[in-house]
């Protein structure tokens, strides 16, 4: 659609912004739905932030912004209001503005991932579950399994320092009884194994974990996008496991956007 002195203006803010792909599929996606709004990226210093959300407040053509790295955790201290799973998890990626220019943050990663589970027609229900990475989207994806009803947890990360803050928030959360932390090679009591780890990004060829050990009806994730063909992927497809794309978790978050944003 045509830009009009009407149309609503999203932005994306990250630092760089030059590997975020939300200005594709977004914008796609509004034309789509003949949505008389725009997302832009701007990539914006990390000292810079506090003044943009003061922007933010009073910029009325602007329902609000998409967070990515680095400025996930600096947001949700920054805004007026978070959702429990934000304000548990300390993280924003996305910010709402209401009419009278308060900031809601909100942190959607968790489900996006949940969703395209469910549309890939996997069930957590019961099943165990093993991420590797315990960072950001670790975090998250422990919330969600555990709001879904996985059965058992098992988190890897080379960094302890990442672990205990995730058995913090698992006891915060009332879910610790479901957590254990390790680095599992046998993985054949696992339905669902996840890569929640940059490992795989780009030119790296590395595997965060070894999938032959799965067994062959486990879903193997990935959250990296770039490749969307990651090495895990590659084996764990070889393996005859079923395989989940990074994009597929992003891109299940685009309605959520535009109905957080009041566009839909
Ligand atoms: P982060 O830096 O917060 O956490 C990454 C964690 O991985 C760290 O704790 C690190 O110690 C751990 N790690 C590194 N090597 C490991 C290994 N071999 N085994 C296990 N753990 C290992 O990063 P993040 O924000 O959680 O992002 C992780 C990845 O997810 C990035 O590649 C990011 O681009 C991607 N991401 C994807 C989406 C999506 O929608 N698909 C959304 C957000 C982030």
């Amino acid at each position: 659609m045509a830009i009009s002195g009407r149309t609503k203006v999203i932005a994306i803010i990250g630092h760089p912004t030059s590997q975020v792909r939300s200005p594709t599929t977004v914008n796609a996606e509004l034309a789509r739905r003949a949505v008389d709004a725009v997302l832009v990226p701007i990539d914006l210093e990390p000292d810079a932030v506090p003044a943009f959300l003061d922007v933010l407040r009073h910029w009325r053509n602007a329902p609000g912004c998409v967070v990515t790295v680095p400025h996930k955790s600096a947001c949700a201290g920054l805004v007026d209001s978070l959702s429990e799973r934000a304000r548990q998890l300390g993280a924003v990626n996305l910010i709402r503005r209401a009419d009278d220019g308060r900031l809601e943050g909100d942190m959607v990663d968790g489900e996006g991932f949940m969703q395209a589970l469910k549309q890939g027609g996997f069930d957590p229900t019961g099943k165990a579950a093993v991420v590797f990475g315990a960072g950001a989207v670790g975090r998250a994806l422990l919330l969600s399994l555990a709001a879904a009803g996985i059965r058992r947890l098992v988190f890897s990360d080379p960094d302890t320092k990442r672990l205990a803050q995730l058995q913090q928030l698992a006891e915060t959360a009332g879910v610790a009884s479901l957590l254990s932390v390790g680095a599992p090679t046998d993985l054949g009591e696992f339905d669902l194994a996840v890569n929640a780890s940059p490992v795989g990004m780009g030119t790296d060829e590395r595997l965060p974990f070894d999938p032959r050990t799965l067994p062959v009806h486990a879903v193997v994730a990935d959250v990296v996008t770039d490749p969307a063909d990651t090495p895990l992927l590659r084996a764990a497809k070889a393996h005859g496991c079923h395989v989940q794309i990074g994009n597929a978790m992003s891109d299940a978050q685009l309605a959520m956007q535009l109905a957080f944003f009041g566009l839909l």
